[in-house]
């Protein structure tokens, strides 16, 4: 008699394709099976508890299975679980975009939904493209990214992305960009001011060349996630901001993994006064509940599309479930807890709490950089912390960290060599001692042997 998680590990083998997984790695090895979740904590078949050390891949905010977020979706799902938003409207749909124009940067009124950030960020682009060639203007059809950069999966996401190992591969079907380097003070000898006047050096050039060619830019504000937790200096995104408006370039903030909290603010533009053209949000919008995505513009961009029907101004784009209604609800009730539980006001002293923590990391021999900004945490293992030098990516050393931490009750997924630690906003004090605890501890196992 096979035991339910035989049963259940042996049809994942035969039938599921997981994402970002070398799937021969993945099945010579027992595979993890989530059966259920309470608080921050989620609960294997087997009945193992491990903590959400990177909130399922950093969408949670509020925990699992929170009675006031299930609530809402069981009173949504009452009404009606789905209608689409194409020609026609819904409430929790409506109800949200007011409250999203509420708390985001002032001057975004517009709301155009979608179900992840990928897709979100293809409308920004593409919004920004027909927004000049609505108005006339011909020629500006190119976007800047910056190195590194990831804005999801799609092909036109994966255009302005800069990650050679997801997207090299793909470069032949994707349009071209142009490339501004992101201020990296760890890796620039002039450290911070040397990174950021770089950055604002080659923006300023390309900007001063090209901007009649340029569409928009796009950023990760702040920190720049995927690429390994990487942190800007201070000023830079209110120079680059600048600079876009002054050369007639739109500024795309993606702020997919930032926004709803993660990084002290309720979006890492506030923390520079930096009001985008477009905004693009996902993730923790629903509490990490719902696929639920949307793309917000100012009044300018939305007024280069409103025109009579033969103008043909219309923005031709839509996703069969943009604007769920149970994704929504479920939002609008997260959005609610965020208020009533003060969820952005508290991030700072949890902040505090996990840096002092992981102080203890600091001198070991193999930790490199501890990255921080809020509860968005990368630290980067290397092989030498005195010359830098890296860890070969065959050592699969993150890999080998996670699963540790695994072992000893937490979950989390590196970013090659950088260990990621993005608890839920919800997380306790006690909590985050206990999941620094077991971060600390599977380092220096693997690292330092044992
Ligand atoms: C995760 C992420 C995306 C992609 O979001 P998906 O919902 O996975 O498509 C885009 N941009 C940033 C900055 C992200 O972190």
């Amino acid at each position: 008699m096979l035991t339910d998680y035989e049963r259940l590990a042996a049809m994942n083998k035969d039938h599921l394709w997981h994402p970002f997984t070398q799937m021969k790695d993945y099945n010579n090895s027992d595979p993890l099976i989530i059966e259920r979740g309470e608080g921050i904590m989620l609960y294997d078949v087997q009945g193992r508890a491990y903590y959400d050390g990177f909130s399922s891949v950093w969408l949670n905010v509020h925990g699992h299975n929170v009675p006031e977020l299930n609530q809402a979706i069981t009173e949504q799902l009452g009404r009606v679980a789905h209608s689409t938003l194409l020609g026609m409207a819904n409430v929790p749909a409506i109800e949200l975009a007011e409250k999203l124009v509420g708390i985001t940067p002032k001057g975004l009124n517009k709301v155009f939904y979608s179900d992840s950030g990928a897709t979100g960020v293809e409308i920004a682009i593409k919004m920004a493209y027909q927004h000049w060639h609505n108005q006339g203007v011909r020629g500006k059809t190119k976007f800047i990214t910056m190195n590194q950069a990831y804005h999801g999966d799609t092909i036109g996401a994966v255009s302005v992305g800069a990650i050679p190992l997801y997207h090299d591969l793909f470069r032949p079907m994707l349009f071209p960009t142009y490339v501004v380097p992101y201020p990296y003070a760890y890796r620039h000898e002039g450290g911070e001011t040397g990174a950021m006047k770089a950055t604002l050096t080659a923006l300023r050039n390309l900007l001063e060349t090209c901007a009649d060619e340029i569409a928009a830019l796009i950023i990760e504000p702040i920190v720049q996630g995927a690429s390994g937790i990487i942190v800007m200096p201070p000023g830079c995104l209110r120079e680059m901001a600048v600079l876009c408006r002054k050369h007639g370039v739109l500024l795309i903030a993606d702020e997919v993994a930032t926004g709803f909290g993660r990084t002290g603010v309720m979006f890492a533009c506030d923390l520079e006064d930096v009001s985008p053209d477009l905004m693009v949000v996902g993730k923790g919008l629903t509490g990490g509940y719902l696929p639920v995505a949307a793309t917000l513009a100012t009044d300018e961009v939305y007024r280069s599309f409103y025109a009579d029907y033969q103008e043909q101004k219309t923005f031709f784009h839509g996703h069969s479930y943009t604007g769920n209604p149970l994704g929504c609800a479920v939002a609008l009730a997260s959005l609610k807890l965020f208020e009533e539980r003060n969820m952005v006001e508290r991030v700072s002293a949890k902040a505090s709490f996990v840096e002092s923590k992981l102080a203890v990391l600091k001198e070991r021999p193999h930790v490199g950089e501890i990255r921080q900004k809020g509860l968005m945490i990368g630290i980067e293992l290397v092989r030498d912390k005195v010359s830098r030098e890296p860890y070969d990516w065959s050592e699969r050393i993150g890999v080998r960290t996670s699963l540790r931490a695994r072992e000893l009750g937490m979950l989390t997924r590196p970013l090659g060599n950088v260990i990621v630690f993005i608890p839920p906003l919800a997380s306790s004090e006690a909590e985050l001692d206990a999941m620094t605890d077991i971060l600390a501890e599977s380092i220096l196992h693997v690292t330092e042997g044992g």
